[in-house]
């Protein structure tokens, strides 16, 4: 039998027709190039948009074999899609990337080391497992109470090390018994509800998620308790979970629609719902492309439904306002991190900072180019740290001069990136780095609205 053709796989063609047609339409015009943290660096056509594109195309055309001199390119992206916003022809770029990575998948994984594919591995099985993660959470609340954290992370590379040491305190027993307090069962062990505060206005589901539930129980505390004080009945289904971006973001397509499944499966249980409730801008960016991505599975209505109903917390607050509830004062200064797919994904730009700048007391300093990516991006800062570290560094520069002493956030990613950054910049114990969510709840709080 002939030997299949570059580019190809056996008769069928390497890409899906509709992605070459979509890689067709850039018309190399360049306008995209500055946008992009990763050109901006190098100054290599291969590590932007334009070049990256060029590559995806090659590959879909049969003129590139699958390896890693298509990978290298590919897996320097960010995936912040800065580049999409930039682009005047309105290129799906984060689509031709996610379709490219997960045709590239097959050929790659075999020629990773073997510890990069075990960690791959685990890492992605643990994210998706709720009950794994809380179990490993409580194993680092373990090491870093008994100092073994701290002993093991000397022994680490400098940037695994600042990462480690920089980890949030992990959820205490204390802290997940507090939040289970708060949930009480639906009916036929569908999931919880927490009550609205007051006269119930809305009646909203809440996704926990993955990360935010093991290593941040206290922002998903805070997102329940602003809405509930804000006039919303929060209800979050059993068997909602990890949102599957971070598999479909790395070429594990599969996976990650096996997780879009069980999670619009479980809202469309829950009864009518005014919107489903996102606190991190790479999940909620990603549940927004929940009706194209199972688009011909059995949940492909739910999928879409779930989708149309997606809101980040910051741009549902804006919709509906805060109803009884009043902001009190929180005074300080506070620079903001937005997260890159809750701005180019999701297009939710102006919403968090005005709700920042409706806090009394509190003073919203801009940062230099403040809608660069600051190098977190789902797993990046594990797999290419030198790209990352750098661009953490210019971040960290910025959030400096603005003398600000709280850096707010609007994803779990971009937290880790922005602790470990404090720690990297020498500015733990100056610097604060707080999800949106806890501030609007100390405001909530502070303003007797009971929000914290
Ligand atoms: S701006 Fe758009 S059309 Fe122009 S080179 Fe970049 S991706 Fe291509
Ligand atoms: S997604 Fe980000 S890093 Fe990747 S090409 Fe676009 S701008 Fe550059």
């Amino acid at each position: 039998m002939a030997a299949p053709e570059p580019g190809t796989r056996g008769a069928e063609p390497f890409l899906p027709p509709e992605v070459q047609d979509e890689a067709l339409r850039c018309v190399r015009c360049g306008f995209c190039l500055q946008s992009c943290p990763t050109y901006r660096q190098t100054g290599i056509e291969t590590a932007s948009p334009r070049g990256r594109i060029a590559v995806i195309l090659a590959l879909a055309e049969g003129r590139l074999s699958p390896g890693p001199e298509a990978a290298g390119p590919l897996d320097l992206c960010l995936g912040c899609r800065a580049c999409e916003v930039a682009c005047p022809s309105g290129i799906r770029y984060g689509w031709l990337l996610e379709s490219a990575r997960a045709a590239l998948e097959p050929a790659v994984a075999p020629r990773r080391p073997w510890p990069v594919r075990l960690g791959r591995r685990l890492g992605f099985a643990l994210v998706a497992r709720p009950r794994w993660l809380r179990g490993l959470a409580a194993l680092l609340a373990a090491t870093q109470k008994t100092g073994l954290l701290r002993a093991a992370a000397a022994l680490l590379p400098r940037h695994l090390r600042e990462m480690a040491l920089a980890l949030p305190p992990a959820p205490t027993p204390a802290l997940r018994r507090q939040w289970r307090r708060l949930l009480e069962p639906l009916p036929g062990g569908q999931g919880w509800r927490i009550p609205a505060v007051g006269t119930r206005r809305y009646r909203v589901g809440f996704f926990p998620g993955c990360v935010m539930d093991a290593l941040f129980l206290s922002v998903n505390l805070a997102t329940v308790r602003v809405l509930a004080a804000t006039g919303c009945e929060v209800v979050i289904p059993a068997g909602a979970g990890c949102c599957g971006a971070l598999h479909v973001h790395a070429g594990l397509r599969e996976e990650g629609i096996a997780l879009a499944r069980q999670n619009a499966a479980a809202f469309a249980r829950v009864g009518p719902l005014d919107a489903v409730i996102q606190n991190a801008g790479g999940c909620g960016a990603h549940v927004q492309e929940y009706g194209r991505l199972l688009a011909g599975t059995p949940e492909a209505e739910a999928g879409a439904a779930l989708a149309r109903l997606s809101r980040d917390l910051s741009r549902w607050l804006v919709e509906v306002g805060l109803g009884a509830a009043r902001l009190g004062p929180v005074p300080g200064k506070v620079t903001y991190q937005p997260s890159c797919h809750l701005e180019n994904g999701q297009g939710v730009r102006a919403e968090p900072r005005q709700l920042l700048r409706a806090i009394p007391g509190l003073e919203l300093v801009e940062m230099a180019d403040a809608d660069r990516c600051c190098g977190s991006a789902g797993i990046y800062n594990l797999t290419q740290p030198a790209m990352a570290m750098a661009l953490l560094d210019e971040k960290m520069a910025r959030v400096r001069a603005t003398g600000a002493e709280t850096v707010v956030v609007t994803n779990p990613g971009c937290h880790l990136q922005m602790l470990a950054g404090v720690h990297r910049a020498g500015l733990a114990g100056r610097v604060r780095v707080r999800h949106l969510a806890e501030v609007l709840a100390g405001a909530l709080a502070a303003g007797n609205g009971a929000g914290a």
